[in-house]
């Protein structure tokens, strides 16, 4: 297993539409091991390929507690099948928008179908802390990002913010 680069904004990959994956092979799976470690270590909750600059719909979640040890969902071409009309509001943070958070208000439960790591095709609902962070990772496979959700007044203000960092470290190397 390795750790990947994480990019960040404003990085124009993060707003590429990213492509299904046609089959399940090793390669597929060891970049799910790689996103894996990668979003232990950073660490975070969720990670999308796109984060590791490849544009497939792949993305990793655990929301699970530290405590309880890990418990991965490795998800292929996601598909969102269903969203209640239920919001809830929660405070969103993204590993390639560090130090950054904004509560975004996203429906409640969804119900997401998608391929696991072995090619089955599965079905989950769900509710809470992990409908947002699904959201919020399929999200990134359309070059969406949760700055999106917010007002124009804060988007505008967290991307000057990143684009004068990322000039800032352009000129100091
Ligand atoms: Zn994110």
């Amino acid at each position: 297993m390795a750790l990947l680069p994480i990019i960040s904004l404003p990085d124009p990959r993060l707003r590429l539409v990213s492509e299904p994956v046609a089959e399940i092979d090793a390669q597929v799976r060891r970049l799910m091991e790689d996103m894996l470690e990668t979003m232990y270590d950073a660490p975070g909750i969720g990670l999308a390929a796109i984060q590791v600059a490849v544009p497939r719909r792949i993305l990793v979640i655990d929301i699970a507690k530290p405590e309880d040890g890990p418990k991965p969902i490795c998800v292929v071409n996601p598909e969102i099948v269903w969203a209640s009309d239920v919001l809830s509001v929660y405070e969103e943070g993204c590993l390639s928008i560090p130090e950054y958070y904004e509560e975004v208000e996203r429906p409640d439960r969804v119900r997401v179908r998608y391929l696991d790591k072995d090619g089955k095709t599965q079905e989950l609902e769900a509710d809470g802390l992990l409908a947002t962070a699904l959201q919020h990772e399929i999200d990134h496979l359309n070059g969406v990002l949760f700055i999106d959700h917010i007002s124009r007044l804060k988007r505008e203000r967290v991307m000057r913010k990143f684009t004068k960092v990322a000039r800032r470290t352009a000129t100091e190397v």
